[in-house]
């Protein structure tokens, strides 16, 4: 089958050809429907080999749907032909973490060895795809694929960031997201369906702020050393709420920083190496900063009925496999609109 694979450190994802996996006892073996391109593979791509730690080469894709092609022994409650969405990261199934649906923070899988596909195990951009456990996958029903699958992390993890901050989004409240990208614009519709707020997204990029503004932001501002003053302008000198940092690199940490109200919320979701350094009168009295990762089961069934329910909706681009490197080119540039959205 073919593959889009990362294979040795600092070269370009490239097409191979590999067997189709075979199933063991309690697994599923998926033919891939969409594979999404997140940043953070660009992010892992670029890690120098001391500091890369996922395995080569290496079948990317963390976002993934399928149809279940085949069931290993003993899966129950899983027919062959279902539509499906992958549950990206896998944990241990045993510890409280993962007793509670929130595998993404399971305390075993370090120990174990345990890898989310396309950041360790082999991932989604290929045709076939093996899932570990039956637990997950989560029905994905009548969503169409291309346009959903990367709802398993553009959506979720954005959901699992604003979840948390929602007690403060309530009526005449401010919510700032900074980079509206993959996952900033899946977070705007977010914050806009489930709170009060007055979203005001950042970017450096025109065109990601008209999306920005398409998908429902009030105000789309450039993300520069005005972005601060004009966010403070914008809540009458109070600051936000919420603010959400979907890019996570040093100019925009400060600006997360600066523009919180008292009492606010501070949320680092982007991996781009950013430091918050703050203490007692640097940052507004009572703020919270918090640096959550990817979300829980139970967060990805709520994101994929928010999908049905017509309240989200991802803005994509596809690409065949053979286009895999093509895609990945385009995250570079920074020119992708929405979220890349391979087809194997
Ligand atoms: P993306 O490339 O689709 O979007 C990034 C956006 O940020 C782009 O619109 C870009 O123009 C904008 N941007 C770049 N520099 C900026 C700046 N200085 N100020 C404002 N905007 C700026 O990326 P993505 O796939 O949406 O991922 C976003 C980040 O989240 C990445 O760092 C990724 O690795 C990370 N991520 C984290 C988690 C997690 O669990 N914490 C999960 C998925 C992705
Ligand atoms: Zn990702
Ligand atoms: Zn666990």
């Amino acid at each position: 089958m073919k593959a889009l694979q990362y294979t040795k450190i600092g070269s370009k994802p490239e097409v191979v050809d590999i067997p189709i996996p075979t199933v063991g006892p309690g697994q599923v073996l998926l033919k891939v429907t969409a594979a999404g391109v997140c940043h953070s593979d660009e992010f892992i791509m670029g890690l120098p080999e001391d500091q890369y730690t996922y395995g080569l080469p290496l079948t990317l894709g963390h976002e993934g749907t399928g149809i279940v092609h085949e069931l290993g022994e003993g899966v129950q409650h899983l027919s062959v032909g279902d539509a499906v969405a992958v549950y990206g990261p896998w944990g241990c199934g045993r510890c409280h973490n993962c007793s509670e649906g929130k595998e993404n923070y399971c305390t075993n899988a370090a120990a174990e060895g345990i890898t989310p596909p396309g950041l360790g195990s082999p991932g989604s951009m290929a045709e076939y795809m093996l899932i570990d456990d039956p637990r997950h996958l989560v029905p994905l029903g009548d969503l169409d694929p291309a346009k959903n699958v990367s709802l398993t992390d553009a959506g979720l993890t954005p959901y699992h960031a604003i979840k948390q901050s929602l007690p403060k989004l309530g009526a005449g409240s401010t919510a700032v997201v900074i980079g509206t990208g993959g996952l900033g614009h899946v977070g705007i519709q977010i914050i806009r369906a489930l709170s009060g707020a007055t979203v005001i997204a950042l970017d450096v990029n025109d065109e990601k702020l008209a999306l920005a503004k398409e998908v429902g932001a009030h105000h789309a501002i450039l993300s520069d050393k005005n972005a601060v003053d004009t966010i403070k302008e914008l809540t009458d000198g109070l600051g936000a709420d919420a603010v959400f940092d979907f890019v996570g690199v040093q100019p925009t940490v400060d600006i997360a920083t600066a523009s919180v109200a008292t009492g606010g919320d501070v949320t680092i979701v982007g991996i781009g190496g950013g430091m918050a350094s703050v203490g007692f009168g640097t940052i507004a009295y009572d703020a919270a900063l918090r640096v959550p990762y990817w979300g829980s089961r139970g967060e990805l069934i709520e994101v994929l009925e928010m999908a049905k329910r017509g309240q989200l909706s991802v803005e994509i681009e596809t690409y065949s496999i053979d286009e895999g490197p093509k895609a990945y080119e385009r995250l570079h540039e920074g020119s992708i609109r929405g979220r890349a959205v391979i087809l194997p």
